[in-house]
């Protein structure tokens, strides 16, 4: 090699560390991660409960990091914030409810064999013999072929659903395997997506009847909190909701089933069959009569924007849940806070760090905003709200990134994916991954249907393609002590502190495992943010349709 040639090669390697020193200066940092969660789960803030004492002082403190770091306010009218009035509604004892099998009452005893609620923000609601109709699943997925409705008239009538989704418990030789993606639950099978198409369809009332395998839990976390719910504000034309929507246990099901001449576990089989078709039970009616409690409530998402150079009106969106569960039961120790310093302070450290090290870096070509959701505890209720109303259009959303949990064991060789096969991101994971030279492990139990339980499922509906990072989806294969070692790790933590008093900042976790996770949207980011590509979702994803909707206004952009 010439001396000249060898000056170049040196200037070339000295242009390109500096190139790549500038869009990667800033690295997420493990020590960041730590001092924002210390703060926010500290006693000071109070649990975080949404409208609670502690939110207050998590919005300052979440906008005056926003502010320091040097981002733009990214709320409503200019400001940092966006206002997400709540209702709260809680049903008011004695609650009368029965079933009338054959002319005799039967009632029915809220948490021991029934748990509803309502989401309307009425004082009384009032059942009178209602006729009950089977729904077997209730699914109306057009793209999967499958309707159990056909012509069934459900206005003024209680629908009782099936939990999970029709291919959930099929045998591989079953006509419905695989129509529903296996194991995999898809939203027709979400306690939500139910009580969403009763109202849809105009019934009084939506009852899931609850087993513990295909609900991916318990009875006794099906009926807690009884009778209490918590909703967004819906607009004036917005569909009104059920009335009534909730959990039957399987016990009084099938005395309801038997009542009306039916085997239960007959019916469930038979609602597997692709012919199935709702029908009323015979002999059977729903009354009820109760007094509701509403409350209003005034909660805040907290937004802020990094701009972008060209491109500025398409968003990359990186997001967290600040709330949790404030005050609650006395644990051994006599702890009253459910600190919420995992969940989901360490997500929202993550998403700050995002802030930091973005507005540290080359500016991209797309804006990045940043949001931090109020009351994902309470049902998604901050996401949605922005989801209904959003600040930034979802058509020229390119993506949402939620972190919701992180683990705190260490560096992992992995990263779990929750929701395989719904979008092209998981391409932008793998690759991501692989700088690092780690891999994409989908969720050990996509039966549970994580992909619909945190905040990037409301951006989902919307159409916006969505990856989410979630620490308990599924053991990561930790660098010291592999798969057993992350499996350990999420039964101790679910265990013992999700949503408990033990959910608290310690200084002995081992966070390098959470930075790479936050790094790897980092990167991710980075590349979408001076890219013209718009993240699809792939054939057969539940989401596909709405983006569809808007791929013109997309298009005409590129
Ligand atoms: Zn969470």
């Amino acid at each position: 090699m010439s001396r000249q040639l060898h000056l170049l090669t040196i200037l070339f390697s000295t242009f390109v560390t500096l190139c790549t020193h500038d869009a990667r200066a800033a690295q997420i940092e493990t020590k960041q991660l730590s001092e924002i969660v210390k703060v926010l789960a500290s006693d000071d803030f109070e649990g975080r409960a949404p409208g609670g004492p502690g939110e207050e002082k998590t919005i300052a403190y979440l906008v005056g990091r926003f502010q320091a770091l040097g981002l733009a306010p990214g709320g409503d009218n200019g400001g940092w914030t966006q206002a997400v009035p709540l209702i709260r509604t809680q049903l008011q004892d004695p609650a009368s409810m029965a079933f009338s099998i054959g002319g005799k009452r039967q009632a029915l005893e809220q948490v021991k064999d029934i748990a509803i609620g309502t989401i309307r923000p009425q004082g009384r609601i009032t059942i009178d013999r209602a006729p009950v109709v089977f729904v077997g699943f209730g699914a109306s997925a057009p793209e999967r072929q499958w309707d159990d409705f056909g012509d069934i008239d459900l206005n003024g009538k209680v629908a009782v659903f099936l939990v999970n989704d029709p291919d959930f418990a099929a045998g591989p030789d079953e006509a419905v395997a695989g129509r529903f993606g296996n194991r995999r639950m898809t939203y027709y099978g979400r306690w939500t997506y139910k009580f969403e198409e009763a109202g849809r369809r105009g019934a009084l009332a939506a009852l899931v009847i609850h087993e513990d395998k295909a609900a991916g839990y318990g009875w006794s976390v099906a009926s807690s909190g009884p009778g209490e719910n918590y909703s967004i504000v819906r607009a004036e034309d917005a569909a009104e909701p059920v009335t009534l929507q909730g959990w039957l246990h399987g016990d009084a099901a099938a005395r309801l089933f038997a009542g009306a001449g039916l085997d239960l576990d007959e019916q469930r089989s038979l609602a597997h069959n692709p012919d199935f078709e709702a029908f009323e039970l015979k002999n059977v009616t729903f009354s009820a009569d109760l007094a509701v409690t509403v409350e209003h409530i005034e909660s805040q998402n907290v937004l802020a924007i990094l701009p972008g150079t060209t491109h500025p009106d398409e968003i990359l969106m990186a997001s967290s849940h600040w709330d949790a569960y404030g005050h609650g039961e006395p644990d051994a120790q006599g702890r009253t806070i459910r600190p919420g310093a995992n969940d989901d302070a360490l997500g929202t450290a993550g998403v700050l760090e995002l802030a930091r090290v973005l507005k540290a870096g080359a500016p991209l070509e797309r804006s990045v905003v940043f949001a931090v959701w109020t009351a994902e505890e309470s049902g998604l209720l901050g996401s949605a709200a922005y989801a209904a109303d959003p600040i930034y259009p979802l058509e020229k959303t390119a993506a949402n990134f939620t972190l919701d949990i992180l683990q705190t064991a260490g560096p992992a060789r992995d990263v779990i994916l929750v929701g395989e096969g719904q979008s092209d991101l998981q391409g932008d994971l793998e690759r991501a991954a692989a700088l690092q030279g780690r891999v994409v492990t989908p969720e050990n139990l996509p039966e549970n249907g994580l992909f619909f339980r945190a905040d990037h499922f409301s951006l989902a509906r919307g159409g916006v393609p969505v990856l989410l990072i979630m620490g308990i989806a599924g053991g990561s294969d930790l660098v010291e002590g592999g798969r057993a070692a992350g499996d350990a790790w999420i039964a101790e933590y679910i265990g013992n502190c999700y949503h408990q008093t033990c959910d608290a900042w310690d200084a002995d976790w081992d966070l390098r495992g959470a930075a790479m996770d936050v790094e790897l949207f980092h990167s991710i980011i980075r590349d979408l943010g001076n890219s013209r590509r718009w993240p699809q979702w792939q054939p057969g994803s539940e989401f596909r349709a709405i983006r569809e909707l808007t791929d013109a206004t997309r298009e005409s952009h590129d």
